[in-house]
C-alpha cells in the first residue's frame, strides 16, 4: 500500500510571519492519515522543522547540490537539508530546469546525493504546452525519467511528481484522462526498470494548479498518490482542503 502524500512547495515565498500558516496546519493536523510535507524556502527550513516538531508533518527542501560540501557559493547540500530537519527534497522542478538550466543528468546527480544523505527525492517531470500539442508528452516524460532517476531508487527514497509545465500556476489542469494516461505510463516505466515490487511502491504525485475544488477528482485518478502543490500550499486553509480531499480519497 502506498501512503498518500500532500506536498507543498512554497517556492520563493515566505517570511518569518508565514510560519504562522504552518503553525495553523500543525494545530489542524497533528497526526494526519496521509503524509503531509511542506517545502519552504531554505531560510525558513530550520524554523519550519521546529514548528511541526510535535506533529507528523514533515518539511523538505526545494533543491540541493550534487556534492556533499565544498566551494559552491550559495548552494546547499543534501546533508545540510537533513541537518536542518528536512526529510525530502524537490528536484528538477520545471522552474529550476528553466531558471538554472538544470539538465536531466544534473538532476540525477542531485537525486543520488539526496538519497545517499537519507532524503527522499521528489523528482519532477513534465511537458511544455508545445510538446503536448505535438503529441510528444510520453516521449518527453520517458526521457526525463530515464535521464534523471538514479539506479539506486526504491519506493522509500523516490517520489515522482508529474507536473505539466503549462499547468503550473496557471489555473489550467489537464483532463482527468490525460493525468491518468501519464501516471499509468510512469508506473509502467518504473515497473519495467526497477521490477514490479519497487515500481509499484514508488509514489506518484500530480502537480499543476491543484486546489481544494479540484483535488478530490484528481485523487480519484488511477496511480495518483497525492499532489505537489504550489500556490494553494501557502495558506493553511487552502492546503487543508487538499489534505482533507486526500484523506478521504
Ligand atoms: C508547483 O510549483 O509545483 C505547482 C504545482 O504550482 P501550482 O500548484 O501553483 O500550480
Amino acid at each position: 500500500m502506498r501512503r498518500k502524500l500532500a506536498a507543498g512547495n512554497w517556492k520563493m515565498n515566505g517570511m518569518s510571519a508565514e510560519l504562522e500558516e504552518l503553525s495553523t496546519l500543525a494545530r489542524m493536523y497533528p497526526s494526519p492519515t496521509v503524509d503531509v510535507l511542506i517545502c519552504p524556502p531554505a531560510t525558513l527550513l530550520h524554523r519550519a522543522a521546529s514548528t511541526v516538531q510535535a506533529t507528523d508533518i514533515q518539511v523538505g527542501g526545494q533543491d540541493c547540490h550534487a556534492n556533499t560540501s565544498g566551494a559552491h557559493t550559495g548552494d546547499i547540500s543534501a546533508g545540510m537539508l537533513l541537518d536542518a530537519g528536512a526529510s525530502a527534497v524537490i528536484l528538477g522542478h520545471s522552474e529550476r530546469r528553466e531558471d538554472h538550466g538544470e539538465q536531466n543528468e544534473d538532476i540525477r546527480a542531485k537525486a543520488r546525493a539526496a538519497m545517499d544523505a537519507g532524503l527522499k527525492a521528489i523528482i519532477c517531470v513534465g511537458e511544455s504546452l508545445e510538446q503536448r500539442e505535438a503529441a510528444n508528452t510520453l516521449d518527453i516524460i520517458g526521457g526525463q525519467m530515464s535521464g534523471s532517476i538514479p539506479d539506486q531508487s526504491t519506493g522509500e527514497n523516490l517520489i515522482v511528481a508529474y507536473e505539466p509545465i503549462w499547468a503550473i500556476g496557471t489555473g489550467k489542469v489537464p483532463t482527468l484522462d490525460e493525468i491518468g494516461e501519464v501516471h499509468d505510463f510512469i508506473r509502467t516505466r518504473l515497473e519495467r526498470r526497477f521490477g514490479e515490487g519497487v515500481g509499484r511502491s514508488v509514489r506518484l504525485l500530480y502537480g499543476g494548479s491543484v486546489k481544494p475544488g479540484n483535488a478530490a477528482d484528481i485523487f480519484a485518478v488511477s496511480n495518483v498518490d497525492g499532489a505537489l502543490v504550489g500556490g494553494a500550499s501557502l495558506k493553511a486553509q487552502d492546503f487543508a482542503g487538499i489534505i482533507d480531499a486526500l484523506q478521504n480519497a
